[in-house]
């Protein structure tokens, strides 16, 4: 198992459309595995390929308490319904920043797993939430993107502050 170094908000690589995946096995189920053992140590509770700088269509999700419902989402397909939904949203790129984001409050997904089986099912709530930020990811799309200009220079400035002050 091998932790993966996450990026940071503003890193441009951030901002890089990821591909879809064309093949699939265990070396995809393996970067699957250390995707979401990153998840889990950071801890946070969804991670897209993109955040540690893996420019392919995969995300890790798990949003249960004991951590023990992970959800592994290659080419991940959303079909958006239901209502409009505020939530505080965080992210392992954006550490320390919680904001309210607007979201449909339930999602259909179909994706295939890392050995290329097909998997569809439906999410509402904190998983239907967390679901759609991870797939913004593979978009080059930040939860901050959703705020104003201004929250986003501040939230800028205090990032540099906090890296300043870890350096
Ligand atoms: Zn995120």
């Amino acid at each position: 198992m091998t932790l993966l170094n996450i990026l940071h908000y503003p890193d441009p690589r951030l901002r890089t459309k990821a591909k879809p995946v064309t093949k699939f096995g265990p070396e995809l189920q393996q970067f699957a595995e250390d995707l979401l053992e990153t998840m889990y140590d950071a801890p946070g509770i969804g991670l897209a390929a993109t955040q540690v700088d893996v420019h392919k269509r995969i995300i890790a999700v798990d949003v249960s308490e004991n951590r023990d419902s992970p959800h592994i989402l290659v080419n991940p397909e959303l079909t958006l319904s239901g209502e409009l939904l505020e939530t505080e949203e965080g992210c392992l790129s954006v550490p320390g920043v919680y904001e309210q984001v607007t979201r449909v409050d339930h999602i259909e997904v179909s994706a295939r797993d890392p050995l290329g089986e097909p998997i569809s099912f439906s999410a509402s709530g904190l998983l239907a939430v967390c679901i759609q930020h991870e797939c913004d990811h593979l978009e080059g799309k930040l939860f901050v993107d959703y705020l104003s200009n201004l929250k986003r220079t501040r939230i800028r400035k205090k990032l540099a502050k906090q890296r300043k002050a870890s350096a």
